[in-house]
């Protein structure tokens, strides 16, 4: 399981130094396992995880367990995406139209305002690994067949397909994602569009930089087998990875359209996953100063720094400013307000924080740098 093992463990340290330094909160998710992004200045925040399994494939649970698990979780998009060639419940669970799972759960989410978008996972060796086809008009035309005439008539369906878990060690043993010729081919032609960077408890640096270098859509998913609940420890403040998907309005058309125009954060582990700008949006519309002042007559400023989203951002201070609560690591825990004590030297009418998002990635060693700009009341 690659993950990013140097920013974990920076992650660590600067946790356990806060933790020393008597600033720990605990766990932030008190019951709230909904998981709530602000919509940016241009689009909606969608929640959606486009990699679920049930018995229709290999996975332990009916599709209804599914939707109430993302109810829960408030995912506004979800598709199933059952093995095609990979069916060990078939003898239990006959079931030969393999649209069948896609069906019920759009059954089931139908008194919810939930969108189910069909899918299905292309199950194959390398290459070309396992894809998800989603938006397919029928699960059963992609079954059987050479590997390209899967492809072609998935792109026939208008299909977007991403390359699952490209690191996975029982197809590379090294962890490492590579592209094949036989990818390159897929990308080249367009019937390739998107990478899990993120899949289950694993992250790649190395898909995060084929999808930069190949423009595909950052995806990050929960490829869930058994229960959300287990998996990823929500009892424990733990969250499911999704992909946060940016669109003009809440619908599966907009959703196709943002997936096209690569408009996705993947949210990991606390770690948000994207193209800079993207991730520039959603941590722009996370954090804001609320206000600030100077104490009395020193040039002491306080800035309130409101964090809206779940993110529990651990942030750098570039300012060259020193600050009374912290030694240059920051942290805004999710939907709270933190106080930031900035020396400025002088009492100024307004001054810049430059600020570094450690939990916010936008290429392999690429943390996002932002400004806050602060107006002194
Ligand atoms: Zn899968």
């Amino acid at each position: 399981m690659l993950r990013f093992a140097s920013v974990l463990l920076f992650v660590l340290f600067a946790t356990s130094l806060i933790a020393q330094q008597g600033h720990g909160h605990g766990h932030n998710h008190t019951g709230d396992r909904a998981i709530r992004f602000p919509d940016t200045e241009a689009y909606l925040t969608l929640v959606c995880d486009f990699h679920q399994h049930t018995v229709f494939s290999d996975g332990s649970v009916w599709p209804d367990v599914r939707i109430q698990e993302s109810l829960r979780d408030s995912v506004d998009a979800i598709a199933m995406t059952e093995h095609l060639e990979y069916q060990p419940h078939a003898d239990d669970i006959p079931h030969p139209d393999r649209n069948r799972s896609n069906v019920l759960a759009e059954e089931y989410a139908r008194p919810y305002d939930m969108i189910v978008i069909p899918g299905a996972e292309i199950t194959r060796d390398l290459p070309p690994g396992h894809v998800n086809a989603i938006f397919i008009e029928d699960a059963n035309k992609l079954l059987g067949g050479d590997s390209l005439a899967v492809f072609a008539e998935a792109h026939r369906q208008g299909a977007f397909t991403f390359w699952n878990h490209p690191n996975w060690v029982a197809q590379r043993p090294d962890g490492v994602a590579r592209l094949t010729p036989f990818h390159r081919d897929l990308i080249e032609r367009g019937w390739l569009h998107g990478i899990e960077v993120v899949n289950d408890l694993t992250i790649s640096k190395e898909a995060l930089q084929i999808a930069l270098d190949h423009d595909l859509a950052i995806m990050g998913t929960s490829d869930i087998h058994g229960l959300i609940d287990y998996q990823f420890e929500i009892g424990e403040g733990g969250h499911r990875p999704v992909t946060l998907v940016l669109t003009e309005e809440r619908s599966a058309a907009a959703i196709r359209r943002a997936l096209d125009a690569r408009r996705t954060v993947a949210w990991f582990e606390n770690t948000l996953v994207g193209k800079e700008a993207n991730v520039r949006a959603v941590v722009a519309a996370s954090v804001s100063v609320a206000r600030a002042y100077y104490r009395g007559p020193s040039s002491i400023a306080d800035v309130v720094i409101r964090n809206d989203s779940d993110a529990d951002y651990l942030v750098e201070n570039l300012s060259g400013y020193s600050l009374q609560t912290d030694l240059g690591i920051l942290r805004f825990p999710p939907h709270s307000e933190t106080v930031v004590s900035v020396m400025t030297d002088e009492q100024l009418p307004s001054f810049d924080l430059r600020l570094r998002f450690l939990n916010a990635v936008t290429a392999p060693e690429e943390r996002l740098e932002m400004t806050l700009p602060v107006v002194v009341e």
